[in-house]
C-alpha cells in the first residue's frame, strides 16, 4: 500500500557555498561584479566563460586567496568573507586544484598529498593511512615515492586532486583542470576525475572556457561574461534555452535568422520557423545546425555547396534560394553531396530573441562567409 502524504515537496537543495553581491575590482577592471551564486552539495558546477571574464578570480575569492571589495561568501552557513568576516584559506574546508597543479617539485607524491592535511595531522600515524587511501582513490597507489617530474601530466593532475581532497573539504575548486592535457588524454582524465569526485561524494566547482567540457561534466553551468553570471542552468536548458544571443552563440554552434514573427511563426528562407515562445514582431531566431533538415530533391530550390566531414557527424553548407548560406549537421552517412539540389526544413520549435528597433532585424556578419572562403 502506498503511503499517503498530505504534501510532497522536493527537498530544498542543500547549499554548501552561498555567494551574495560578491565583487572584486582591480585597478583596470572589475574582475568579479556583483555575483550571486549558490553551490549545492554533491553537485558539480562549471564556471564557463571566455578568457579574462573573471573565473579564476571568483574561485580565488571562494578559496580565500582574494578578499572581496563587496559582498559575502558563506560556507556551510558560516560567513568566511565580507560583512566583517574573514576565515583564512586553510580553515575554509575548501580544496583548490590550481591550473598549473602547483605541486612541490622537491617533495614526492606522498609528501605532496600529506601537505594537504591539517598541520596537526601531518605527523600522526593516521597520516600515512589517509594518504594511502586518497592515492588509491585517485588511482596512484604505489607511486607515492615518485617526484612530480617522474609523472605524466594526467598523473600530476591526480596528485593535485589528491592533495586537495586529503583534508576532506566541503567543496573542491578546480581551475581549468583539463587545459594542460593533450586532446587524447583529456577525455580520459575528465572521466576519471568525474568518477573520483563522485566516489568521494565531493561538491565541485570547475572553471573552463570550453563549452563542450562544461556541458559534458557539470550538473549546472554558470556562464560568465565581464565578471557577471549571465546565466545559470542545467546543460540541456543552457543549450536549448539560452538567456540571450551571446550565450546562444557561446554555447554550441548558432546561426541567427532574422524575420518577423506572426503568432509564433517566422517565414524565412529556411521555410517556416516555429518558435517555442509566442513572440510577435521582429525577432532573431536561433537555429542550430542540427535543427536543419535536408532532403535530396532534384527539383529543390537549395543546393549543397560544401561539406566538412568530422567522422561522427558532418556539416553540409547549403545555398538557399535567396542566396544566403545555411549549415546543416548530419550524421556520418548521407546521400547528399556538393552540387546536389535539396529541400530544406526546420522541423522543431526554436528559441528566438526579440529584435527591437528594426523590422528586418539588425544585419549581422554572416558567420558562414568564412567557411567557404
Ligand atoms: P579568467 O580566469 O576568466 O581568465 P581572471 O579572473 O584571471 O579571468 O581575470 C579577470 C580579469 O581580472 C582580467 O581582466 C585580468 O587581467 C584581471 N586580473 C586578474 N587578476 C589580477 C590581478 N592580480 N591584478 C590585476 N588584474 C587582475
Ligand atoms: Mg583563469
Amino acid at each position: 500500500m502506498h503511503e499517503v502524504l498530505p504534501f510532497r515537496r522536493e527537498p530544498a537543495p542543500d547549499t554548501v557555498i552561498r555567494v551574495a553581491g560578491l565583487t572584486r575590482a582591480f585597478p583596470d577592471v572589475v574582475a568579479v561584479d556583483n555575483v550571486d551564486l549558490d553551490i549545492h552539495r554533491g553537485r558539480t558546477l562549471a564556471l564557463l566563460g571566455p578568457s579574462g571574464c573573471g573565473k579564476t578570480t571568483l574561485l580565488r575569492l571562494l578559496a580565500g586567496f582574494e578578499t572581496p571589495d563587496a559582498g559575502t561568501v558563506e560556507i556551510d552557513g558560516r560567513p568566511v568573507a565580507g560583512g566583517g568576516a574573514w576565515v583564512p584559506p586553510d580553515q575554509r574546508r575548501v580544496g583548490m586544484v590550481f591550473q598549473d597543479y602547483a605541486l612541490f617539485p622537491h617533495l614526492d607524491v606522498t609528501r605532496n598529498v600529506a601537505f594537504g592535511l591539517p598541520r596537526k595531522q601531518r605527523r600522526r600515524a593516521g597520516r600515512n593511512a589517509r594518504v594511502a587511501g586518497i592515492l588509491e582513490l585517485v588511482g596512484l597507489s604505489g607511486l607515492g615515492h615518485r617526484f612530480p617530474h617522474e609523472l605524466s601530466g594526467g598523473q600530476q593532475q591526480r596528485v593535485a586532486l589528491a592533495r586537495a581532497l586529503a583534508p576532506g573539504p566541503a567543496v573542491i575548486l578546480l581551475d581549468e583542470p583539463f587545459s594542460n592535457l593533450d586532446a587524447g588524454l583529456r577525455a580520459q582524465v575528465r572521466g576519471d576525475i568525474q568518477a573520483i569526485l563522485a566516489q568521494a561524494g565531493a561538491t565541485a566547482v570547475f572553471v573552463t572556457h570550453d563549452q563542450e567540457e562544461a556541458l559534458a561534466v557539470a550538473d549546472e553551468v554558470a556562464v560568465m561574461g565581464d565578471g557577471r553570471i549571465v546565466q545559470l542552468a542545467a546543460p540541456e536548458a543552457l543549450y536549448h534555452a539560452p538567456a540571450d544571443r551571446a550565450v546562444a552563440a557561446f554555447v554550441g554552434e548558432a546561426d541567427f535568422v532574422h524575420g518577423r514573427s506572426r503568432a509564433g511563426v517566422v517565414d524565412s528562407d529556411l521555410g517556416p520557423l516555429w518558435l517555442s515562445e509566442p513572440l510577435d514582431g521582429p525577432v532573431e531566431v536561433l537555429v542550430r545546425p542540427e535543427d536543419v533538415h535536408l532532403a535530396k530533391d532534384p527539383a529543390g530550390l537549395a543546393q549543397v555547396v560544401g561539406r566538412e566531414f568530422y567522422g561522427h557527424d558532418q556539416m553540409l553548407f547549403v545555398r538557399l534560394p535567396g542566396g544566403r548560406l545555411a549549415r546543416a549537421r548530419l550524421g556520418p552517412v548521407t546521400d547528399l553531396a556538393p552540387g546536389d539540389r535539396c529541400r530544406v526544413s526546420v522541423p522543431r520549435t526554436l528559441r528566438a530573441f526579440p529584435c527591437p528597433g528594426s523590422d528586418q532585424g539588425v544585419p549581422q556578419a554572416d558567420p558562414l562567409r568564412n567557411a567557404l572562403a
